[in-house]
């Protein structure tokens, strides 16, 4: 579903974020990328949806060079949650949740009642946070939201980079579960950073430890974490 062929991506002061850098993910598969910070983590997740695009190599969607796609008509396909979620602070949980598809022509009833059903899927009631407006949220209860909001044009593949990572332990790991018990009904093709090597060892179905704009090892959590 994703593959990157002999990518890299060199930023404007010449040292290269990522260094040729070669994976597939498949269809369904929930792939972490873990490592420590400034190693191409972000880069890698932005080139996927053309935020930036490479230096040299090739990216993959679903069998398409994306190179040669609109970027407005590939991030249909790909929803993005990052670690603050930027919701419109004037509009409820619902609307913000039913904002997308509703521009993208579903009309504005049903849009709302599949964002109902979201809103539910991610762990949240919507008779009580739906007509709720950011501010009125906590943390965790925003995050859900925004991956509610990342689901609503249902997109095969989505891309989550550090999105628990601004809440406390505790709540990371109701999340956590969460999002597993969701990636079971949905089964998307998940791109999801982490530094929290607990984290991605619980979440993905294969791990990428990255060291230095480069994968250092591509494997099962058992084979990462050393077991025979
Ligand atoms: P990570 O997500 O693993 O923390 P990033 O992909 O954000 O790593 O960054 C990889 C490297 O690229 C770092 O050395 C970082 O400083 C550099 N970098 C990231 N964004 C830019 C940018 N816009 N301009 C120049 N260098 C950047
Ligand atoms: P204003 O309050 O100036 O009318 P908005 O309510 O449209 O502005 O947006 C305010 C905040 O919401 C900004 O911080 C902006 O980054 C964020 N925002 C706007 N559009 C989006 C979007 N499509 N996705 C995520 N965040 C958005």
């Amino acid at each position: 579903m994703i593959r990157f062929e002999h990518v890299t991506k060199r930023y404007p002061d010449g040292t290269p974020a990522v260094d040729d850098l070669s994976f597939e993910v498949a269809e369904g598969e929930l792939v972490t990328l873990v490592g420590p910070s400034g190693c191409g983590k972000t880069t890698t997740m932005k080139m996927v949806n053309r935020l930036i695009d490479p230096t040299e190599g090739r990216i993959e969607v679903d069998g398409r060079d994306i190179a040669a796609e609109d970027p407005v008509e590939l991030r249909r396909r790909i929803g993005y949650v990052i670690q603050q979620v930027g919701l419109f602070p004037h509009r409820t949980v619902l609307d913000n949740t039913a904002t997308v598809p509703h521009l993208l022509g579903v009309k504005r009833g049903s849009a709302r009642a599949r964002a109902a059903e979201l809103l539910e899927l991610v762990g949240l009631d919507p008779a009580v946070h739906g007509d709720r407006y950011p501010h009125q949220l906590s943390g965790g209860q925003r995050q859900r939201v925004g991956v509610a909001r990342a689901l609503a044009a249902d997109p095969p593949v989505l891309l989550m980079d550090e999105p628990f990572g601004a809440v406390d332990p505790v709540v990371r790991e109701h999340l956590q579960n969460e999002f597993l018990r969701l990636q079971s009904e949905v089964r998307k093709t998940v791109l999801f950073v982490t530094h929290d090597i607990e984290e991605a060892v619980r979440l993905g179905d294969r791990i990428a430890v990255y060291g230095e704009g480069r994968i250092e090892q591509f494997d099962a959590p058992a084979t990462v974490l050393g077991a025979p």
